[in-house]
């Protein structure tokens, strides 16, 4: 059962965890924590790659850039889910700790944006960063989870947003930061409050 919680202030959307492959997931948009040059690499990126099909690399080739904190869209091609949404994020150490979370909230609320533009209910996000860009796991699942939840404020179509773990640890992270956060009476586990 995932972690699941409203978003709060009269807005319906919830945020839910989840621990597994984001390409296994049939919602309307994943997200790819892509790189500037969209040129596909390891981890989520590779694994969205390989899962996707090669027209994704032409895709990505034809819109060539995302600057870090943007979002791009692409169709979901061989995937389940109907879209995907790349974002760049900010890889840890290259600026400062305050722009970086800066750059990092950007990048959720930038393609909830773009979701939004496109009528979208569903996404489902990677931990943007915490792979190769080696942000710090609990810092990044604040930054997400303050940024999605003050984003869904200003995007009424998103109903489900869905914060993807791969590995246990970051799940845990996950469920005990969203327990500390001022969700409270909100939260509940395996449904919603
Ligand atoms: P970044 O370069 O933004 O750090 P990475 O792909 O290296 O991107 O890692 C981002 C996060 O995605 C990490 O927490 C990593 O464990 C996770 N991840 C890797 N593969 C998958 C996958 N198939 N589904 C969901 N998350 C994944």
């Amino acid at each position: 059962m995932p972690l699941s919680a409203h978003s709060g202030k009269g807005c319906m959307a919830s945020i839910e965890l989840w621990q597994g492959d984001i390409t296994t997931l049939a919602v309307d948009a994943i997200v790819n924590a892509a790189n500037n040059g969209l040129r596909g690499g390891g981890g989520v990126d590779g694994a969205i790659h390989r899962a996707a099909g090669p027209e994704l690399d032409s895709a990505c080739r034809k819109i060539g850039w995302c600057a870090t904190g943007q979002a791009v869209i692409t169709p979901g091609f061989r995937l389940p889910a109907k879209y995907i949404i790349h974002t760049v994020g900010p890889v840890w150490g290259a600026q400062d700790e305050a722009t970086s979370d800066t750059l990092l909230a950007s990048c959720y609320h930038a393609s909830l944006a773009l979701a939004a533009a496109h009528g979208l209910g569903s996404i489902a996000f990677p931990a943007i960063s915490t792979g190769v860009y080696g942000y710090p796991m609990r810092r990044a699942a604040f930054v997400a989870l303050n940024a999605v939840r003050a984003a869904l404020a200003e995007v009424p179509s998103i109903e489900r947003v869905i914060l993807v773990s791969y590995q246990p640890e970051m799940q845990r992270i996950y469920g005990e930061v969203m327990r500390g956060l001022d969700l409270g009476e909100r939260y509940a586990t395996g449904g919603r409050s």
